[in-house]
Formats: C-alpha cells, structure tokens, sequence
C-alpha cells in the first residue's frame, strides 16, 4: 500500500517537472522574439514591445517602434509632460513686434561687396552711428575678403545673398543660376557661419523661375523703394536729396559698399554720416531687412 503510494507520487512529480520544462522553454522561446525584433534594448515598455511581437507578419520599422514609445512614454508619465506645456520656447516675433510699434523703420542697404576698403569704412561709420543694415554680399567678394564677410556678421547686420559672380540670373539656365546661388550661400556660411534667407538678385533682375530658385534655397527676394545710384557715380548733394525726398516708412535704401564707376563709392561713403543724422531727425529708426519684415512695415511690393 505504502509502496504504491510513493510510485503514484513519484509519477505526479515528475509530471510536475515536466510541466515546469515546457513552460521554462516556451518562456524562453517569447524573450527570444522579443530581442530578434531589436526592441529589448532601446529601453521600450514591455507593453509597447509586446504591441510589436504580437504580429509578427508586420515588420515593424525602427522609427515606428520609436514613435510608439514616444507616445506611451508621454502618456504614461504626464509629469514630464506638464512642464513642458506649462514652459513653451517664446515666439520670437512677439517681442520684437512689440520693439518696433509705432516706430517709422527705414533700412539701409549695400550691395556687391565685400572688399577691404569701403566696406570697412561703411561699417566703421555703421558702428559710430549705432546702426544696423543690410547687406547683399557677392560669393566672389566673399571668397577674397572673408574677413569682413565675418565683421559684418559679427557687428549684427543682416546678410543676404547676391549671388556667385554678380551675374543676370534671369538670362541664366535653371542648373547656372541655381550654381550661383548655391556657391554664394556657401561661401557666405564658410565667411561668418551664418545662412542668409534674403537674396537679391543683381540688377534687380527677376523673373518667376529665378524667384522660384531663389525660393527652393529658402530665401525671400529683396528689392528697394529708393536708389540711391550711388554705382553711376550721382553726387552727394544729388543722393542726398534723393534719399529725403523718397525715403517712407517701410522704406529700402539701395547702396553699395564696393564697385561702380571709379571713385563712386567714395561718394557712398561721404553721404551715409549725412543721411543718418538728417533721417533720425525725421523720425525715422534704422532696421535691418528681416527687422522690417518681422515688425509688418515691409512693403509686400518689395520683398517678394
Ligand atoms: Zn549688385
């Protein structure tokens, strides 16, 4: 009697631990399909994990995976959620809104340089005046004097692209033109370690695919409300008088820092001090282009 008893016992425990093997097994075999789908080691809940392996017909992409994770994550711990909401990065274009209400904004602009001899005297008279412009640098220029390339970026002017070599991007080939503005940016991103998102094109020459090139890089086109002709070699007196008759709020003076006829920049040079201070005493405040398009006074005619 007793003997049978302990056979019967014997059989029922070693049932029990063969119950207990096929169970350790197919335990096993589910953690191996867990880490050949590459999930057990990007730190994912087991729930998002098992969402994945339960259809194995579905290749789950990495990124998918990630993104699940990313949403139970939020979900699952809303206190890192909150302070994020709570603390949104601010809008930059509120504050400076706010800096330039009921201000009548003017922009100075120069064109094609820069080279080492009036660019720097523009800018040393920029610097005395505590005021900030525009300027649409050439590639080539860029490539020869990088250094004031860097001073401009570094003083707080804006930067705009106008182009590689100076050339009517309207007569060009799409695969051209799209060359002088590619080389341009990069010399320009080399000189100063900034992107331009103005450009304008040389002789104000645009046509809708050269806009829409300069577009596809991001940029918006620049043109002007006052020429100054500074390049054709119009005395002082002339621009002078030029600029304070045309110059309204919202309003793009067009100069230039390098080239022209011979000695014309000189003249750039002797009227800027004279135009600053006569300006401000008609109420106007100097911006940058992308000032005058962030505070709303830009004209949609000119910056297309
Ligand atoms: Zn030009």
């Amino acid at each position: 009697m007793r003997g049978k008893r302990t056979h019967k016992t014997r059989s029922l425990s070693f049932a029990f631990v063969l119950i207990m093997l096929v169970a350790l097994i197919s335990g096993c075999s589910v953690l191996r399909e867990l880490s050949s789908s590459g999930l057990s080691g990007s730190g994912i809940p087991g729930a998002a994990a098992a969402v994945v392996s339960e259809s194995p017909t579905e290749t789950a992409a990495p990124e998918e995976a990630v993104l699940v994770a990313a949403d139970r994550t939020e979900t699952a711990t809303p206190s890192e959620v909150t302070p994020y909401q709570e603390d949104p990065t601010p809008s930059p274009v509120i504050p400076d809104k706010d800096k330039f209400k009921d201000k009548k904004l003017v922009a100075l602009t120069f064109d094609d340089g820069p080279d080492n001899k009036y660019t720097t005297q523009i800018l040393d008279l920029l610097k005395e005046y505590d005021v900030k412009a525009t300027f649409f640098m050439v590639g080539l220029q860029v490539e020869k004097y990088p250094d004031t390339a860097k001073r401009i970026a570094e003083e707080g002017h804006s930067i705009g692209n106008h182009s590689w070599s100076h050339a009517d991007l309207s007569k060009l080939s799409s695969k051209a033109r799209d060359e002088e503005l590619d080389r341009a940016q990069q010399a320009i991103i080399e000189a100063t370690g900034m992107t331009p998102h103005l450009m304008r094109a040389p002789y104000g020459a645009i046509s809708d695919s050269v806009l829409q090139s300069i577009h596809d890089e991001n940029m918006k086109h620049v043109f002007w409300t006052v020429d100054t002709r500074d390049w054709a070699g119009s005395s002082v007196t002339k621009m002078h008088e030029n600029v304070l008759d045309n110059t309204h709020k919202g309003g793009i003076i067009l100069m230039h820092s390098f080239g022209g006829r011979k000695h014309a920049i000189e003249r750039t040079v002797k009227l800027l001090p004279s135009i600053i201070k006569d300006l401000r005493e008609m109420g106007y405040e100097f911006a940058t282009v992308d000032e005058l398009i962030e505070s709303g006074q830009a004209h949609s005619s000119v910056i297309k």
